[in-house]
């Protein structure tokens, strides 16, 4: 079992309050990624539950028993962080038994348990060699090979594949949900990355100045976010963002964008969110008249960064390869995909979708 709840967590540094009170369950065998951006309180919420950092109010739970007083020791939690440090006058096998010989476990169950450990993470053969003569990556897997020999409750993952570069980083991803079904225990994840959370996390919790925004899987934070902070977070290029024309004066492009999307978006909409990948191009005189600032072409799709009269920011539109050939200065027209629009209330939250 490795079932997690949070009851109310706070944390504050003298007078000043970090975590603002987190509710959370982690179910048993789960997934769950913490996202947010640097400073949110990730790591300090991670470190709470690991007993690393003292709660200042709120319960911390594991399966079902309180677990605020509990030695990080007694938790059955095991961290993993971005730093990776192995001991550097111990081998591999050395590293990943060493928690194992603290607790007095014998010498030939130790070495069973590093082989099979090794074997789960593919790098038996690296298990005689000392942590300066392997990759970034291969301390990454000795790193995590510590703490599954320790066969926690819960993993926790602080940031663990920074320090790798971006193609290592795509690998590392798959390894880690390959791990996650293999060993069922309950994972909880720490990124500031979205295509982290979007891709690795059972359900995701986005977390933003001490708080969860909001909790959910990937594809429902994605498509029907709680607001304006969670809908911008998530999706790279960013959520387009129309703010409501004034009611006289605003340009007809503005008005025209704005009542194409409208009727699907809810009453009472101060601002509509749509995603670049439901804006699409139709030839000049058709659809909302825009402006290409810039067209960029990455082979398989492009996107267009546009002007359209009136509206504040520069919309980008997610556009297939057979747009490839238009150029920056070209005038387009532009066509909605108002099924997907998302309405926004002046305090910026979501509001229920309209018929
Ligand atoms: P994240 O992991 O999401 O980037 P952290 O949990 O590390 O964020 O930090 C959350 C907030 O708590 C930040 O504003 C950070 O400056 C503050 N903080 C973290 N540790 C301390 C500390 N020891 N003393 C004072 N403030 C801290
Ligand atoms: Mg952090």
């Amino acid at each position: 079992m490795g079932q997690v709840s949070l009851r109310g967590i706070r944390k504050a540094y003298g007078t000043t309050e970090v975590i603002k009170g987190i509710d959370l369950d982690v179910r048993d065998g789960e997934f769950i990624v913490f996202v947010g951006p640097s400073g949110c309180g990730k790591s300090t919420t991670l470190r709470m539950i690991a007993g690393l950092e003292e709660i200042s109010g709120g319960d911390i739970l594991i399966d079902g028993v309180r677990a605020n007083d509990l030695h990080p020791a007694e938790r059955g939690a095991a961290m993993v962080f971005q730093s990776y440090a192995l001991y550097p006058h111990m081998t591999v096998a050395e590293n990943m038994g060493f928690s194992l010989q603290m607790s007095g476990v014998p010498r030939a169950e130790r070495e069973a348990q590093v082989g099979r450990t090794a074997e789960v993470l593919r790098i038996t053969e690296l298990l005689k060699r000392y942590p300066k003569d392997l990759s970034g990556g291969q301390r990454q897997r000795v790193a995590i090979g510590r703490a599954i020999v320790r066969k926690p409750k819960v993993f926790l993952f602080d940031e663990p594949l920074s320090n790798l570069d971006a193609a290592l980083r795509v690998n590392m991803r798959i390894e880690l949900s390959r791990l996650h079904k293999e060993l069922g225990t309950t994972m909880i994840y720490v990124t500031h990355d979205q295509v982290e959370a979007m891709t690795m996390g059972d359900r995701i919790a986005v977390f933003h100045k001490g708080i969860v925004e909001q909790l959910g899987s990937p594809l429902e934070l994605y498509n029907r976010p709680a607001n304006e902070f969670v809908a911008t977070f998530l999706g790279a290029p960013r959520i387009n963002l129309v703010d409501r024309p004034a009611a006289s004066g605003a340009a007809a492009a503005h008005r025209a964008l704005w009542e194409s999307l409208s009727a699907r978006a809810g009453t009472g909409a101060q601002r509509i969110g749509l995603r670049p990948e439901h804006l699409q191009v139709v030839p000049v005189g058709q659809g909302i008249p825009a402006a290409v600032v810039l067209a960029e072409h990455l082979g398989d799709s492009s996107i267009l960064h546009l002007r359209v009269e009136g509206v504040t920011d520069l919309l980008s539109a997610k556009v297939s390869a057979e747009h490839s050939r238009i150029v920056s200065g070209q005038s387009i027209g532009l066509l909605p995909d108002a099924a997907w629009a998302l309405g926004f209330d002046g305090q910026g939250r979501l509001l229920p979708r309209s018929a």
